[in-house]
């Protein structure tokens, strides 16, 4: 009972049908928003509207199990929905497709739409924990072998999903303004570090996954189950400070680097509305290991990808003086990631280890073979050796005061309707 995945079945509200929107029927996103500095709603995205999920759930419109799903989107984050598990969650979109198509229900939803914009977007959920991994073999080799030339991948990196615990209280909301860090640089020319605002501030774009329903310490998700416990997924900036990281990274891994803020897209797009778009699992060279039992099943061998392409887009501050659109400066898919949601998930459990309703997963930066399929500034621009050109003909290395980095994610197939993510964005302040 998945809502209508062909393009054929539309919506009664307006602006849902568009070819480019990117919330048709097929997607319906969760979100947290408020209006007016009003108190935080859980809503869906439909069109250029939202539904208010408390709105809707006190004109009597779900019932059953969409009923006992829409009761646990009444607090303003959607941490209870989440824990409830993907059946719940299933049938709240399921009812809301129902709604949203049947002309019938129009009188009695329409008092629940809110226009998207007059709303603003807050954190979806009451994010616990975060993750971030590093699962694509073309970003880890590249920045292996410039801060490594000897030694590019460690020889772990084709058998764990490598990753390390992030800074959850430091994640922001898409709008975001983000500030420069100070930390340690190391100077080679003084053979010692300063204390200093960061030279070399980059962003990393990633796709988040916000757990749904936890499991309990010492119980393992096994990879065949993993998509029992995916709420949804977003767009991640993991803001990147390369010259502090190269100085503290090893030997524990990022730290100060990366803990002063990580920006999310504000609407989770569910697990259910990305189905027709999951593809082959990245086809590993040949000569690769084949995955740990424990990683391994060969339903995700075989549909674990995902088809999502994603798009960085820089605008600065001399561009919006003048008017210029933010320049596109890399596009690439998240079927390139080298281990697939699933095995992350059963990795990041294979030791007991307890997942927790809103907790975010991100996949580290999505990087492809190519320059330009480059995830963050220090690929695309090769550590700023090949600097960027943009549309004014300012030159870009890494991130300067006042630049805007958007990200846009989409899922396209012919024969279906075309999803979208929403944007991330963020600009960057002075230190
Ligand atoms: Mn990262």
């Amino acid at each position: 009972m998945n809502p209508p995945n062909g393009p054929a079945p539309g919506s009664w509200v307006p602006g849902a049908n568009e070819p480019g929107t990117d919330f048709p029927i097929q997607n319906l996103p969760f979100g947290v928003f408020r209006l007016a500095n009003g108190p935080p709603r859980a809503g869906v995205a439909i069109g250029a509207e939202i539904v208010d999920l408390s709105a809707a759930h006190s004109a009597g419109l779900f019932r059953g199990v969409a009923g006992e799903a829409a009761a646990a989107c009444t607090e303003g984050s959607l941490n209870r929905l989440m824990a409830l598990g993907i059946e719940h969650a299933g049938a709240l979109r399921d009812r809301l497709a129902e709604l949203l198509s049947d002309r019938t229900f129009e009188s009695r939803l329409r008092p629940a739409l809110r226009p998207m914009s007059a709303a603003e977007m807050l954190l979806p959920a009451e994010i616990g924990d975060y993750t971030d991994f590093y699962a694509s073999l073309h970003h880890a080799t590249n920045v292996g072998s410039m801060f490594r030339p000897d030694n590019p991948l460690l020889p772990n990196y084709r058998w764990i999903p490598v990753a390390y615990h992030g800074r959850a209280s430091s994640i922001v909301i898409s709008g975001t303004a983000v500030k420069r860090p100070r930390g340690q640089i190391f100077e080679e020319a003084a053979g010692r570090p300063s204390f200093a605002p960061s030279r070399l501030l980059d962003y990393e774009l990633e796709v988040g996954v916000f757990v749904g329903r936890g499991n309990a310490l010492g119980q393992p998700v096994p990879v065949g189950r993993a998509s029992q416990h995916i709420f949804g997924l977003c767009l991640v900036n993991d803001w990147s400070a390369r010259d502090m990281q190269k100085w503290e990274y090893q030997p524990l891994g990022p730290f100060l680097a990366k803990n002063f803020a990580t920006t999310i897209s504000p609407w989770i797009v569910p697990w259910q509305a990305l189905e027709p778009f999951r593809v082959p699992a990245f086809a590993r060279p040949t000569a690769d290991p084949e995955p740990l039992p424990h990683l391994y099943s060969a339903e995700d061998q075989g549909h674990g990808g995902i088809d999502l392409t994603l798009e960085v887009s820089l605008c600065s501050r001399s561009m919006r003086e003048q008017s210029i659109a933010p320049a596109r400066v890399s596009r690439g898919s998240f079927r390139d990631m080298y281990w697939t949601v699933a095995q992350m998930i059963a990795h990041h459990t294979s030791n007991g280890c307890n997942l927790r309703p809103g907790d975010l997963i991100a996949s580290g930066t999505v990087s492809g073979a190519g320059r330009e399929s480059s995830g963050c500034l220090l690929e695309r621009t090769w550590r700023g050796t090949e600097p960027l050109q943009l549309p004014t003909g300012e030159e870009r290395k890494f991130l300067e005061d006042g630049d805007e980095v958007i990200f846009r994610g989409y899922c396209e197939r012919a024969g279906v309707a075309r999803i979208g993510f929403g944007e991330c964005r963020g600009i960057i302040l002075s230190a």
